[in-house]
């Protein structure tokens, strides 16, 4: 039997790309989206559309799941992983990256959504997997905006899930604690992505991008029937 088609959005590093591996690994179709294509490329893998696609504009996203489809057939699985941290201080924050993280994070994720739902209500069949963090269900000092935007990927997934539910189509949240990417480096305080480094050092080891792509395979692999609605997954020795 042929495999479905699974769409990945934030693929040109960390988690988005670990878990573009781990698809393809086991034979999926994939559709590769992210601003920086050439990184997407590089990847050479099979049965593999990748697409320049900044996912806060809606059309262009649509049209590149539609080019995908009409390759691979319909979507199968749709994970919502783009997202930016810009921490800082709310006093002091440019409120660009406040509005910048609630385009992506939110409305990005919210476009994604948007083009795959009623597909998928019309199959009667589909997955998808939300992106979120620890910092959407509890806060942290300097994380406010990115907080903000993360309790609303929470918001969001869940009054989807219920609505979902009559169509058997899962939605699925993954909140991940703090993972090894380039997340942190976009993050324009320098004492503030410092105090972050030297949180890291003292918790030992953080997660790996492949932690989370496994945690997203392990959900997405149940049967249809069971949807698992959250996995919350932090380095053991993280505390918050
Ligand atoms: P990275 O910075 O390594 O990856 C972020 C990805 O998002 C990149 O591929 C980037 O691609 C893409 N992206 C950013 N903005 C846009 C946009 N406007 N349109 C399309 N793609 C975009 O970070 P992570 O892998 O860590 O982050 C992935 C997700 O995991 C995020 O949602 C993040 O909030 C979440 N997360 C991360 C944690 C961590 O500690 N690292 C912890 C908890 C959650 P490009 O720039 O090429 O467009």
């Amino acid at each position: 039997m042929t495999k479905e088609l699974i769409v990945i959005t934030g693929t040109s590093s960390g988690i988005g790309r670990e878990t573009a591996l781990a698809f393809s690994k086991k034979g999926h179709p994939l559709l590769l989206l992210a601003r920086r294509l050439e990184r997407l490329e590089e990847l050479k893998l099979p049965n593999t559309l990748c697409e320049k696609v900044d996912v806060t504009e809606l059309a262009v996203f649509e049209k590149a799941i539609e080019k995908a489809e009409k390759k691979f057939g319909p979507t199968g699985c749709l994970i919502n992983n783009a997202g930016v941290m810009l921490l800082g201080h709310a006093h002091e924050q440019d409120p660009k990256e406040w509005e910048k993280m609630l385009d992506v994070n939110v409305k990005g994720l919210m476009n994604g959504v948007h083009a795959v739902l009623k597909k998928m209500y019309e199959k009667k069949k589909g997955t998808i997997v939300n992106i979120s963090t620890i910092a959407g269900r509890k806060t942290f000092p300097q994380h406010a905006a990115y907080s903000a935007s993360k309790f609303a990927v929470h918001a969001f997934s869940e009054s989807i899930r219920e609505e979902a539910a009559a169509h058997n189509v899962r939605v699925v949240i993954i909140a991940p604690g703090v993972v090894e990417t380039e997340l942190l480096g976009h993050t324009t305080s320098d004492q503030i992505k410092g105090d972050y480094e030297s949180w890291k050092k003292e918790m030992g080891q953080a997660l790996q991008p492949k932690d989370i792509a496994d945690a997203i395979l392990f959900a997405y692999s149940y049967p249809d029937r069971v949807c698992i609605r959250e996995i919350v997954i932090g380095p053991t020795r993280q505390g918050p």
